[in-house]
């Protein structure tokens, strides 16, 4: 069933597990996200991009995406990632969605705050809410330029939760958006602190390449909504690749052995075990 992003991080806040965020795309990617969540009996995240959400491409997905989730025996959420600013916003509530991320954490913090909040009052307006940035998390492509000054402030994350509104906030403890050159060392202590000061549910961007003791530990310190975007991606586009070239027409999209679906839930699964979201639903 449908539900909105409070709902979903209250599930996750009161059994303390951790919600799998999937970036879907099409078609292929929202069966397989699906496929896995069903299977584990898994409450999940399913979200896009604001750029599908301003090429319009979001039109044609996000009724695949919605026809999925009013189908389905487990909790599903519908949620703008990255958010830019207030046409993506209404447009992404327009096209149903249950969860707003807007992404404010470029700017600095008193335009952040102004910025998040008024995020926070133009989706209040249909009951949904929205998940704030507070520090920066950058590229993995970028290496070693992520500075510790760009991580959260643990005073500073209770204040902004406080001054905005926002129903999750997303933190920068050392993840980056893209493929790692070499492992993240997450900031467990700061995710602590950061818990210690707050109620409100926090958010992992970055999720793909962390290794599995690391995520494990995240979630213990209270991350209950984690981002899985890029390995995703490539285990569709691998699906795609290792397909036995004899496989015509439908039947190279269809479901089986190495189809880009099986590769997509079998990367999805996994996660879904390391986040303890197996048997939440
Ligand atoms: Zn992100």
């Amino acid at each position: 069933m449908l539900i909105g992003l409070k709902e979903i991080l209250g599930l996750a806040e009161e059994k303390k597990f951790c919600i799998p965020a999937f970036n879907v795309y099409n078609l292929e990617t929202v069966k397989g996200v699906m496929n896995a969540a069903e299977k584990l009996r898994s409450p999940v995240i399913l979200q896009f991009y604001s750029r599908l959400v301003t090429s319009g491409f979001a039109e044609g997905v996000a009724p695949i995406v919605l026809d999925f989730a009013h189908r389905s025996p487990v909790p599903v959420a519908f949620h703008l990632d990255h958010g830019a600013g207030e046409k993506e916003i209404v447009r992404s509530l327009r096209l149903g969605m249950t969860g707003i991320m807007y992404d404010g954490s470029a700017l600095p913090l008193e335009e952040n705050k102004q910025s998040t909040g008024a995020a926070v009052r133009l989706a209040g307006y249909v009951n949904v809410g929205v998940e704030g940035e507070l520090g920066h998390v950058g590229k993995a492509a970028d290496g070693d330029e992520t500075v510790k000054a760009e991580y959260t402030d643990p005073a500073e994350a209770e204040e902004f939760i406080r001054e905005t509104g926002v129903s999750a906030l997303a933190v920068m403890v050392g993840t980056a958006h893209g493929r790692y050159k070499q492992a993240p060392m997450l900031d467990i202590a700061r995710i602590r602190a950061i818990k210690e000061r707050t109620d409100t549910p926090l958010v992992l961007h970055g999720g793909s390449g962390v290794p599995d003791e690391q995520i494990r530990a995240a979630v213990e310190a209270g991350v209950r909504k984690m981002n899985f975007s890029t390995d995703l991606c490539y285990s569709f586009l691998d699906g795609c690749r290792s397909r036995d070239k004899s496989i015509v027409g439908i039947d190279l999209f269809m479901e089986g052995e190495h189809s880009p679906i099986e590769a997509v839930q079998s990367f999805a699964e996994s996660k879904i075990k390391v986040l303890g979201a197996e048997n939440r639903a």
